[in-house]
């Protein structure tokens, strides 16, 4: 996808903090953090969101959340604790449409969210 932000990261055409990368996802920290770690993950493959998905990425998503667990642990918030989040259509306010999960920790995140 030419025109999608992610997919531009995933080229290098603009800049991130990456944090991880292999041959199947990304993962980056969030430009506007909403916690002291907020680092999204997302797949290589354009993906507009979790309703675009099917069983042929089952596996994949899977692999995305152990990804989530190894970062949570990379950034030291496995003991304290943190949330996986993927917004998905209007109401959950979704801003990028390439699928992506945001980790988010470091400090005590409140529920229900916002
Ligand atoms: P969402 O609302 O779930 O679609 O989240 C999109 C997230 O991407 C937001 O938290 C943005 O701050 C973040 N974001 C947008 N552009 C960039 C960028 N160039 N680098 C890092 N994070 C970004
Ligand atoms: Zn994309």
């Amino acid at each position: 996808m030419s025109d999608c932000i992610f997919c531009k990261i995933i080229r290098k055409e603009i800049p991130a903090r990456i944090i991880y990368e292999d041959d199947e996802v990304l993962a980056f920290d969030d430009i506007r953090p909403q916690a002291p770690v907020h680092t999204l993950i997302i797949p290589r493959k354009h993906l507009a969101s979790l309703k675009e998905i099917g069983q042929e990425e089952a596996s994949l998503l899977g692999r995305i959340l152990i990804r989530a667990a190894e970062i949570a642990r990379l950034k030291g918030i496995d003991h304290s604790g943190y949330r996986v989040v993927v917004n998905t259509g209007p109401d959950s306010g979704q801003e990028v449409f390439h699928i992506h999960f945001h980790v988010l920790g470091g400090r005590r995140l409140g529920w229900p969210p916002g």
